[in-house]
């Protein structure tokens, strides 16, 4: 019994280490620097294996940037690496323990259904974290499964890279493998595995965590960690904590007018899933509007409408104060001269939100320069939107066409007028009407993942295990700002249905 278990054992580390040889051709070269911070920061421990992976998709193009090469290692194998069933050398795999304000509420959270398997190197010394999400259970899942279920992790691979063709930050999506497990929710659906690609995946949440433990040197050590990994400009600065928070706050202001310029809904945007890196995270029950309507929320979980469309900025605001009470007792000893100054700085928002903004939509209708009567003629062209309920994408495109003649819906008097005082200013320019044409193409998408595209897709892998929709819109989506005939149908408004667009998170 003794030699024919040993003899089995024995089978099985040659057939794991035939895999892992074949699967160092990858060519992975990872670091671990996230393991030697302070122990309650983190548990190291492994995926949990999964019964029978398969790849459902690879991000060659990603691979490639990565310095990646999937060429001579077999599917098979491929989807041992996606599952973490095997792990690459030098992979040290650890969960992150993080808190986070969840629609408000302070919860002690971590990853309940992430696994970190190293930092990837690249060959400009880039550093990328590699993440598996739905790898099994952790000691953060409290009473999750750990798992997660191919649709959900299809629509973060293609919204994800589709941020990152419209050129906003975001994490990326390396793979999808199926589990041939099932997963339950409300029914027994597909298990999968995502890799995510991120620059990091420290949050506000990862601060708020570490501030409940009372550990100024913990503190401290993240505050290092976190400007070294994102902004090693600052490394020499006498008050790094609030030169971090300065640089976050410019961050993700960025982001968040990003978002408001393709009519990105994130839809949860609860402390853990805003990022210190700048990067848009985790992509639940987010959507792209259709209808310009700012009220717009898509997340059945969002009864109350905390995270629609128009209350991004505020909401991206609140999240930096959390993260600025996290920082009090690093900016200065004196604790009220501390808040006086996390303050001021996060004060500084609201300006460089707006001024952020108005630069936004001035170059989605080609405006240079600065007029006084921008933020009129602006404002004026979104109320007109929204009350003749025209689509968010379509209405900047046909502008930009010069194709507003195609469409009834500008056959409209006060549409008529704002036009005649849009191409008056638009010949205040101090560049030619060419330039002006080609900031609107560098801004305005000319496509966007239309959700009922996204869930036709999504649908058609569920129902045949067959990615062609998948990879169809895949390919679409890599061209967001040109325009071309392949993509009329990937670019018309969903036909209403009376019922309103609902997406789910967590599953
Ligand atoms: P999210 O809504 O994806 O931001 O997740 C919020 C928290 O719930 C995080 O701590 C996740 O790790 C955890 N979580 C989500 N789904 C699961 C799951 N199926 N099993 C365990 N933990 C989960
Ligand atoms: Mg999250």
């Amino acid at each position: 019994m003794g030699r024919r278990f040993e003899s089995f054992r024995a089978r099985q580390t040659r057939f794991m280490n035939a895999k892992i040889s074949e699967i160092s051709k990858i060519g992975w070269k990872f670091d671990n620097t996230y393991v030697h911070l302070p122990d309650p920061m983190l548990s190291q421990l492994s995926p949990v294996p999964v019964k029978s992976p398969k790849i459902a998709v690879l991000n060659e193009t990603l691979a490639n940037q990565l310095g990646l090469d999937f060429s001579s290692v077999s599917n098979e194998n491929l989807a041992y690496v996606f599952s973490g069933n095997v792990l690459p050398k030098g992979s040290k795999s650890i969960a992150q323990a993080y808190a986070g304000h969840q629609f408000g509420h302070f919860t002690i959270l971590g990853d309940g259904r992430a696994i970190l398997i190293g930092e990837h190197i690249n060959k400009n010394k880039k550093r990328f974290d590699i993440q598996f999400k739905g790898s099994g259970v952790t000691p953060y899942s409290r009473n999750g499964d750990g798992r997660a279920a191919l649709g959900p992790m299809l629509r973060e691979y293609i919204i994800s890279e589709a941020m990152f063709y419209l050129n906003i930050p975001t994490t990326r999506s390396l793979a999808v493998v199926t589990t041939g497990e099932n997963v339950i929710r409300e029914t027994s659906l597909i298990g999968a595995i995502l890799t995510r690609v991120a620059s990091s995946h420290l949050r506000v949440g990862t601060f708020q965590y570490a501030a409940t433990l009372g550990d100024l040197e913990i503190l401290k050590t993240l505050v290092d960690y976190a400007v070294d990994r994102h902004y090693p400009n600052l490394r020499d600065e006498k008050n790094k904590a609030l030169s971090l928070l300065e640089a976050v706050v410019q961050k993700q202001t960025e982001l968040v007018i990003n978002w408001m310029r393709v009519g990105f809904i994130h839809g949860v945007m609860n402390t853990d899933n805003m990022t210190i890196s700048g990067e848009t995270i985790d992509y639940g029950p987010c959507a792209f509007m259709d209808t310009y309507d700012p009220e717009t929320v898509f997340s059945s979980i969002d009864h109350q409408g905390r995270y629609a469309y128009i209350n991004q900025p505020i909401i991206t605001k609140w999240n930096l104060v959390k993260f600025a009470e996290t920082l009090i007792p690093l900016i200065h000893d004196n604790e009220k001269k501390s808040i006086e100054i996390a303050q001021e700085t996060i004060n500084k928002f609201d300006s460089l939100y707006q001024e952020g903004w108005t630069n936004m939509m001035r170059s989605k209708i080609g405006l240079f320069g600065n007029d006084k009567k921008d933020q009129n003629l602006i404002e004026n062209l979104l109320s007109w939107m929204k009350k003749n309920k025209t689509d968010y994408t379509n209405t900047f495109y046909l502008l930009m066409k010069e194709k507003t003649k195609e469409d009834k819906i500008f056959e409209n008097s006060e549409f008529i007028n704002w036009y005649k005082k849009w191409k008056i200013r638009l010949k205040k320019n101090k560049q030619t009407l060419e330039s002006s044409f080609n900031l609107m193409k560098k801004n305005n998408p000319v496509v966007i993942p239309r959700n009922y595209k996204v869930e036709e897709a999504l649908d058609f892998a569920n129902n045949n295990l067959d990615l062609k929709l998948v990879d169809n819109l895949f390919q679409v989506l890599k061209k967001p700002y040109t325009d071309r005939s392949e993509i009329k149908d990937y670019q018309k408004p969903p036909i209403p249905n009376g019922r309103t667009y609902k997406t789910y998170c967590g599953t």
